[in-house]
């Protein structure tokens, strides 16, 4: 970092606001370092300032801090250089586009909380709400389906096939958001990770999910029997998650 001598002395204003910039930057950084998380690329101070206020949330909300919730592991944040709203999450590094959200980033933070355990909770979601029924039959038949869709598409007719039976079965209880035939165990897991965090957000996303024409949407409003997604079994399954992250010993990293 350059010293202040370094600075238009002939400006004293100038060199007031440039050194509080540096004290504000370096301030975010060392917020971020304490908690294992890593800046990749250019990011702004205001972005920096919103990735922190996204773990401060996660922290104040589950009552653990970022270290022990994540298994003692660094995550690095990497922006994708493309513009868009979508991540993506390989292993501890997750990748955003340029106009991502908070909630895009806390449901990444879900799928990087599930790879820090092994992919653990998401296992443990699908046996506690007994969710995912004959998906081993299910997911190849999606598959199929998608890829008949792409062959059709070469032939020149534009059909969609996606037939609701065959999605991901959310159990005993409405999914966090809504449901699609992307959606899976990992993506439920990531789902209620961002709903824990942003439960508002969620509750409108559920409520509009639920207007979608097809048969399951008439059980995702999960806002009209609950208060708050933590009432929900999927916020308490969160809940009992991240108390028994407390009484965790760290693992080992694992290579993915
Ligand atoms: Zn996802």
């Amino acid at each position: 970092m350059k010293s202040l001598h370094n600075y238009d002395t002939l400006n004293p204003t100038r060199k007031g606001e440039m050194t509080m910039a540096e004290t504000e930057k370096s301030r975010l950084g060392a917020e971020l370092t304490a908690r294992q998380v890593t800046l990749e690329g250019d990011w702004t101070a205001d972005e920096a300032r919103r990735i922190l206020a996204v773990f401060e949330r996660l922290e104040a909300l589950s009552d653990s801090d970022s270290a022990a919730l994540f298994n003692g592991q660094p995550t690095v944040l990497q922006h994708s250089g493309r513009p868009g709203r979508v991540g993506r999450t390989l292993g501890g590094r997750v990748i955003l586009d340029a106009d991502w959200t908070d909630w895009t980033l806390a449901h990444e933070l879900g799928h990087r909380w599930n790879n820090a355990w092994g992919r653990a909770p998401e296992q443990d979601l699908r046996t506690a709400l007994r969710a995912g029924r004959l998906e081993w039959l299910k997911r190849p038949l999606r598959w199929f389906e998608k890829g008949l869709e792409r062959l059709l598409r070469k032939l020149g007719i534009k059909a969609r096939l996606d037939w609701p039976a065959l999605w991901y079965h959310p159990g005993d209880a409405p999914p966090p958001c809504g449901s699609d035939r992307n959606f899976n165990s990992s993506e439920d897991l990531a789902e209620c990770f961002a709903s824990f965090v942003f439960p508002e957000d969620s509750k409108s996303r559920a409520k509009n999910a639920a207007k979608k024409p097809v048969k399951p949407a008439a059980h995702w409003d999960w806002g009209r029997q609950h208060t708050g997604f933590i009432q929900t079994p999927r916020g308490q399954f969160l809940s009992r998650q991240f108390k028994a992250t407390h009484s965790r010993q760290p693992s080992q990293p694992r290579k993915r």
